[in-house]
């Protein structure tokens, strides 16, 4: 299933795309896709309604991400080797971890306030995972199981905030609005093998980043495994998984970043399109 939450921001209602891709409404069915609806037995139970019976969606409405409830919301840096080599940094012999703000979250197209004195906002298409089931110290053979769906992601990052305030990468990744997800979550069963996905982001129309999940360092079944030893991973927890090279950061012979005005366009196959307009 797909499925995404529509309308405005902090009134989203739960719902999931039919197999003609129309949108249909399910609250009345669902209360919201917090993350107890995203157990197994839930999701065999969601996948058993009519689509075809449930109101449409009206055209043009604004989608949320598309889980409600999220307890934590983890990135894996530096995922892709010429990401890594573009950011001048070393390939890494494990993960790279970092968090970002719960309040980042955002859904797929909402607009993005670039902060106050911001000079160096960036870009980073990734693909996301969203925990079904508790994590906690499981083997690489056995994660992905634990994975309830997959969504596209926008890692936006402030590198000069990211980079040389000191600390952690936190505190240039965390504003309002800078961790877009959506526009709907392909639950597990209908993406098997999450490594096939191809990624890529248009800032203005032009390509930035061309590549796909085949290309990461860490393949999610390592990067869950991996994070579950250091934490419990949590049902709705959302986890990001890296970015492929094109960044603002990399663009020889000087970084470029984005501008009010500018538009960003991710698309990734079956995990859809977002787009978003800077503020
Ligand atoms: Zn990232």
């Amino acid at each position: 299933m797909k499925l995404l939450r529509h309308g405005p921001v902090g009134q989203e209602e739960p719902g999931a795309l039919d197999a003609q891709g129309q949108a249909r409404d399910l609250s009345l069915l669902v209360p919201d896709f917090t993350p107890e609806w995203l157990a197994p037995e839930r999701l065999a139970a969601l996948a058993a309604i009519d689509l075809a019976r449930m109101p449409r969606v009206p055209e043009g409405t604004r989608l949320g991400a598309p889980v409600a409830g999220v307890r934590q919301f983890v990135a894996v840096g530096l995922n892709y080797r010429k990401h890594a080599q573009e950011s001048g940094l070393e390939i890494p012999k494990e993960p790279v971890v970092f968090t970002k703000a719960l309040t980042s979250l955002a859904g797929p197209d909402d607009d993005i306030e670039l902060p106050a004195g911001s000079e160096a906002t960036d870009w980073e298409i990734e693909l996301g995972l969203v925990i079904g089931t508790e994590a906690r110290k499981v083997a690489a053979a056995d994660a992905l199981g634990h994975v309830a769906g997959y969504c596209l992601a926008n890692d936006v990052s402030e590198r000069d905030w990211q980079i040389k305030r000191g600390g952690q990468w936190g505190k240039g990744k965390s504003f309002d609005g800078f961790g877009p997800i959506g526009p709907w979550l392909v639950t597990a069963d209908e993406l098997p093998d999450p490594q096939s996905i191809p990624l890529e982001l248009k800032v203005n129309g032009e390509v930035r980043q061309k590549s796909s999940t085949a290309d990461m360092i860490f393949p999610v079944a390592e990067i869950v495994s991996y994070l579950s030893r250091f934490m419990t991973l949590l049902p709705g927890d959302v986890v990001i998984t890296g970015t492929p090279e094109g960044v603002g950061l990399g663009i020889k012979p000087a970084p470029q970043f984005l501008k009010r005005g500018d538009v960003m366009t991710l698309s990734a196959g079956p995990l859809g399109t977002q787009t978003q307009r800077l503020v």
